[in-house]
């Protein structure tokens, strides 16, 4: 469900703290450092938290731009010790609110200038490239989410010889 504050029952966002949910705490941390390298005008993204909408104690959790906006869905409670699930969630989230809020696919491959996507690959989360058809280079991963950093320069295993025919 896609959350949309009306103007006039809108509830008071909260500023998650840290260790309130450790797991998405570690997960938006490595999301931030791809941040860092990709937006560096951007300053990180946060945890907010709205009250449920059933009136109970729980609350739903966002991933919002610094200044506290987001577009998407909240995060679902994920198992406490799984990782992998926490930062699936918080990683979609984040791409969710970036790309909305600032109208740009995000993060982009630096190689073909295209959005990636978070895909699972040997166990790792990370962002997932379709390549460029048209000069027959074929999808790839990028890096890991949270390692976009260490790409100092492009990564090009397969260097295009200069070659016809
Ligand atoms: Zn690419």
């Amino acid at each position: 469900m896609v959350a949309m504050s009306s103007f006039f029952d809108a509830p008071e966002p909260r500023r998650v703290l840290p260790g309130d949910y450790p797991l998405w705490d570690e997960a938006l941390a490595l999301v931030n450092r791809d941040l860092a390298v990709t937006l560096p005008e951007q300053r990180p993204l946060r945890l907010l938290g709205l009250p449920a909408y059933d009136g109970g104690e729980g609350e739903n959790v966002y991933v919002a731009l610094a200044d506290g906006e987001w577009h998407g869905n909240f995060l679902e409670p994920a198992p406490a010790d799984n990782l992998a699930v926490a930062l699936s969630a918080v990683t979609e989230a984040a791409q969710d609110t970036v790309t909305e809020l600032l109208w740009q696919a995000w993060p982009l491959c630096e190689e073909h200038r295209l959005g990636m996507h978070p895909r699972e690959e040997d166990g790792r989360l990370s962002w997932w490239c379709a390549g460029a058809a048209a000069r027959r280079e074929a999808a790839h991963i990028r890096a890991a989410v949270g390692g976009l950093d260490a790409l100092v320069r492009p990564h090009r295993p397969n260097r295009r010889r200069r070659s016809r025919g």
